[in-house]
């Protein structure tokens, strides 16, 4: 095991898509590892696989990153000692170490064309090997550097034969390793085939650059999704191979995250109706649009806190948690292996904690944001910072704020008199212009002077409170929604207000 001082830890994304909720939370899971120990956290890119280039996928997943705080130390934006960062601009550094392999034993050159290739699956599939791999069993009856002569191998690759490097697996043997999560793990070689660890084109696969990168990066903690186990008998054995096992970094595969129906996948936010991106992502082939956390509505601060939680706890009851207090008590020993369900009602829950939980100040530049999406101005502040502290506890979804607090700052397109229309009569019109009279008068416009006033000309006209209650605030807030309703002519000022109940008491007159 590497037993370096320095924690350097990496998420290394094949830049081909959307950011699922499971890769930032193995980011997160890095990131808080790393600031944890004083260390680095290093983003690789990986794009050896040209064939799966996406544009905009690496910039997409700086966008995310940056949305969600989890800024790396090192990368292609901000490259440390170890560059390049970016895997397709180290494509000369791989085959080295692949040839390094076959001069050892552990690899070879093959020359197999994709016909032969299909041919060997066809040939050699029965029920008991529904998917022939190219593995032990059919390596010696293959066009490789194993069955050809030494002589003939020169020859195909001085005349420009197309090969691969694939890995020879040993058969029968046991590999093991300590998974900070699972404890030992183990496999049987004779069950992994011979994967391919340069490619044709002479870009290495991702299973041969992996283990070279997280060499050359001085990677101390390999942390990654589950997904990734079965490659690992693969990426401990090039570490035997080519650098040691004693300079092998720490290794843990994070629990799977599951949805409504096994694994959650980008189709049950389609489904379900939630979202399962980081931020909004398009694919460009097809134009279809999968939408993000960010732009539901959700703080990244209740983002990185739901996802901490899918898969740790720190052993109370606690829930909420700051970045700050991951830091502080995240432990990898805490992770558990079992996959962790999503639950977007639950994911709701945290965002709703955290609008509660942050100051009107905080959430001023985001509400913003919202309303000024639905084309609402915000010119006064002030008045903001009163309505965001005023409503914030009513919104679950940053987004909710449109509803919530648009007519503060415009007047309601649409008021809903259904509510109110049927009981509506002389008495109560004549509590209103009576009211409006007093409104007229009055010098200090404060919620709890608003509401005496209100209750004292209710009883002169012999009506409940309760009875005309649901009218004004539908005169000034359009429906049947809001704080409670004297707040809400204290924001609007005088004149806003006065103005709001002449314009629906005429309505209701005339009707
Ligand atoms: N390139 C791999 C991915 O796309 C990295 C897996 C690993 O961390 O080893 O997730």
């Amino acid at each position: 095991m590497n037993t370096e001082k320095r924690v350097r830890v990496r998420f290394a994304p094949s830049p081909t898509g959307g950011l699922h909720l499971g890769g930032v939370r193995t980011v997160l899971y890095n990131y808080l590892y790393a600031k944890k120990h004083g260390g680095d956290f290093i983003l690789r890119i990986e794009d050896t696989d040209q064939t799966r280039f996406v544009p905009g996928a690496e910039e997409y997943i700086f966008d995310c990153l940056k949305w969600c705080g989890l800024n790396p130390d090192e990368s292609v934006r901000n490259e440390g000692p170890y560059g390049p960062y970016r895997q397709s601009e180290r494509k000369e550094k791989y085959r080295l170490y692949a040839e390094e392999l076959i001069a050892e034993g552990h690899a070879y050159y093959a020359f197999d064309t994709p016909e032969e290739l299909d041919e060997m699956r066809r040939k050699y599939k029965n029920d008991e090997n529904p998917q022939p791999q190219y593995d032990n069993k059919v390596r010696m009856r293959m066009k490789n550097s194993l069955t050809l002569s030494g002589e003939d191998v020169h020859e195909l690759i001085r005349s420009n034969t197309p090969y691969v490097i694939r890995i020879k697996m040993p058969e029968n043997e046991t590999v093991s390793f300590n998974d900070m999560i699972r404890g030992e793990v183990s496999f049987n070689t004779s069950l992994v085939d011979d994967k391919v660890l340069l490619k044709a084109d002479g870009m290495p696969t991702y299973h041969l650059a992996v283990v070279v990168d997280d060499h050359l990066m001085k990677i101390s903690h390999a942390f990654r999704g589950e997904e990734w186990l079965p490659s690992a008998p693969v990426h401990i054995l090039l570490w035997k191979y080519l650098f040691g096992l004693d300079k092998m970094p720490h290794w843990a595969h994070f629990p799977l995250i599951l949805g409504p129906n096994g694994k959650l996948s980008k189709r049950d936010g389609l489904k379900y109706g939630f979202p399962v991106f980081a931020m909004n992502w398009t694919d460009s082939k097809t134009g279809e649009l999968t939408e993000g956390f960010k732009e539901k509505g959700f703080l990244p601060e209740a983002f990185i806190n739901l996802l901490a939680l899918l898969g740790w706890n720190d052993g109370t009851e606690q829930e909420v948690f700051s970045i700050d207090e991951l830091i502080e008590k995240f432990s990898m020993g805490r992770v558990h292996s079992a996959g962790a369900k999503f639950d977007y009602e639950k994911a709701k829950w945290f965002n709703h904690e955290w609008i509660k939980k942050l100051d009107a100040g905080s959430l001023k530049e985001r509400v913003v944001e919202v309303l000024e999406a639905k084309n609402v101005k915000v010119q006064d502040e002030k008045l903001l910072l009163k309505v965001i502290e005023l409503v914030k506890d009513r919104c679950t979804l940053l987004t909710d704020f449109y509803e919530q607090s648009a007519y503060f700052f415009k007047t309601p397109e649409n008021i809903d008199l259904s509510p109110i229309q049927p009981k509506w009569n002389d008495k109560k019109n004549l509590f209103f212009i009576e009211l409006l009279r007093n409104f007229e008068l009055e010098n200090s416009w404060e919620a709890h002077q608003l509401e005496n006033s209100f209750k004292e000309i209710a009883s002169v006209n012999d009506l409940k409170p309760g009875e005309v209650m649901l009218p004004l605030r539908i005169m000034l807030v359009g429906g049947k929604f809001g704080p409670h309703v004297f707040d809400i002519a204290a924001l609007l000022g005088k004149a806003e207000t006065i103005q709001r109940v002449k314009a629906t008491l005429k309505v209701l007159e005339g009707a």
